[in-house]
């Protein structure tokens, strides 16, 4: 994201949400991004992300002091790999060990008044159990919108389709698809 966007004026929501567009950010990623994230993933605050369609994993406020260069709270790209390991013991088949695209939403921790943004992301594979307690990484590559205000649960739902899509077509391009092979994350045995 370019620090000027973080200037612009406040965003009216429902024209934002018409015009979006299917394909976000510069033809590679740029600094701040990649942004390399880890940790072991957490309960969240059971805002009902499953009820949504759209579990988000939660990593503890330890594991986002790399995305401290980033200010912008909303929607972001990229991908995540979830440890088949639980305590020493493969748990998860085989793809669900996989790297994955990814969506990831950054929020401000209202009780560490803004100092604290905090990240729940996303995955989009369709896994056959919750991973709580697993490692997690993922590589943020980019931006996608910034968090708006909802007055429908529909609108909202709606949102998260769309981000899922661009994410996608986002990755899609070649200088951010060389990411989901990167030495960061665990490439043994694992067929991408
Ligand atoms: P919480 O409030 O505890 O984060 P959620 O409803 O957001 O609850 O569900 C998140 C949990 O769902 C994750 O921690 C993970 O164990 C599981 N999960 C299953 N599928 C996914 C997925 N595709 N992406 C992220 N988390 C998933
Ligand atoms: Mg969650």
């Amino acid at each position: 994201m370019a620090s000027d966007e973080s200037a612009a004026a406040p965003i009216s929501t429902e024209s934002f949400r018409a015009n979006r567009p299917d394909i976000v950010g510069p033809e590679s990623p740029q600094k701040p991004f990649p942004i390399h994230l880890s940790g072991a993933v957490q309960h969240g605050f059971g805002r009902g992300g499953k009820d949504l369609g759209c579990p988000t994993a939660n990593l503890p406020d330890e594991s986002m002091t790399p995305m401290s260069s980033v200010t912008e709270a909303g929607v972001y790209y990229g991908y995540a790999q979830v440890s088949r390991e639980k305590n020493g013991q493969a748990i998860l088949p085989e793809e669900d060990g996989r790297v994955h695209p990814m969506v990831m939403s950054l929020g401000t921790n209202p009780f560490y008044k803004n100092k604290n943004m905090s990240a729940e992301i996303h995955i989009m594979h369709d896994f056959k159990a919750d991973f709580y307690g697993h490692p997690m990484k993922a590589i943020v590559l980019g931006y996608i919108r910034p968090q708006l205000d909802y007055t429908s649960r529909e609108a909202l739902i709606e949102d998260i389709e769309t981000d899922k899509r661009v994410a996608l077509r986002s990755l899609a391009r070649p200088a951010y698809a060389t990411y989901r092979a990167d030495r960061f994350f665990d490439l043994n045995n694992i067929a991408l």
